[in-house]
């Protein structure tokens, strides 16, 4: 059975709803209804979000997700968030976890229509038990994010770059590519330029260089690629951040989907190609990954 937790973050009676927020900490019964049905993130996704990987009650790299859901917020004009009321928010949460894996999501909204305040809710459960894409790899397909590498500068208001609740399109994808045979996709721009996964950041082995896409076409910065990327720094690699074509996907010696609750899938395969698969540094990577890190 799956466990499950959450606290809403109530806004303060003030008219600054970041004030006073230490006794604003209510837990809630996960499975009782709890939303109103006024809430813009049901009605039309206006909200942004975070999922934290937890491992024996440690919740991971936490101040990177508090400055992606900060640089979330900026970017879809939420008030900005009161960061020491989520880590607070997170460390009661990760405090009930259950041993193993489990996951935290931050939910911030813009709130009921015509409502004074956002709403903000935090919830934790069991993680899905991803050891078997861990250890064999996943299958990709690159699929046409329908956007040029332009768009994110030149369509602000595409909220490209935010991770924002608005994932059906994210969800899409990855049915595309199931009925494409495969296990998972790769967002390319329309102009041919490597994206991400629909729930994942790309990385590339490069000889002893990893790279990845540059956050600034339009991706979230993957907090997971961030980490691993130190970890590598410290084993002698190279990483670096490149525009790259989608050739170099199908010539990298090897590639992984990097997030922070599945950690690293290798690709095995790419557009029904087989690509090299790195067993013994995907479990490395996976080791790292599942130990205990600020
Ligand atoms: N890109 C997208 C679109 C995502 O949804 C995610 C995670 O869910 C990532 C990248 C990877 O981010 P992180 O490593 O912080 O989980």
């Amino acid at each position: 059975m799956v466990w499950r937790h959450a606290i809403l973050l109530e806004p303060a009676a003030s008219d600054d709803p970041r004030t006073d927020f230490a006794e604003l900490l209510t837990p809630i019964d996960p499975t009782a209804p709890a939303l109103s049905v006024g809430e813009l993130s049901t009605q039309r996704g206006d909200g942004i979000f975070e999922s934290i990987g937890v491992v024996d009650g440690h919740a991971q790299e936490v101040e990177a997700h508090l400055e992606r859901l900060a640089h979330s917020a900026a970017i879809c004009q939420l008030p900005p968030p009161n960061v020491a009321q989520w880590r607070q928010a997170v460390q009661a949460i990760a405090r009930e976890c259950p041993p193993g894996e489990c996951v935290i999501k931050l939910i911030l909204s813009r709130g009921v229509e015509h409502g004074p305040a956002p709403t903000a809710w935090v919830t934790a459960s069991t993680a899905p038990d991803n050891a078997a894409v861990r250890e064999h790899g996943i299958r990709v397909v690159t699929l046409d994010r329908g956007y040029d590498s332009g768009a994110p500068a030149r369509a602000p208001w595409l909220l490209l770059g935010a991770k924002t609740l608005s994932y059906a399109t994210n969800m899409a994808a990855i049915r595309a590519a199931h009925a494409r045979g495969a296990d998972d996709a790769v967002f390319v721009s329309s102009d041919g330029v490597l994206l991400e996964g629909p729930t994942s950041s790309l990385v590339l082995r490069q000889g002893d260089r990893f790279v990845t896409p540059e956050p600034g076409a339009g991706i979230l910065h993957g907090t997971t690629q961030l980490s691993l990327f130190s970890w590598l720094e410290t084993q002698g690699y190279e990483t670096g951040y490149a525009s790259l074509p989608v050739s170099a996907l199908r010539e990298a010696d090897a590639a992984w989907l990097l997030s922070s609750v599945r950690l690293a899938a290798g690709v095995t395969a790419v557009d029904g190609e087989p690509l090299a698969y790195d067993a013994a540094l995907t479990a490395s990577i996976n080791a790292y990954l599942l130990s205990p890190r600020d």
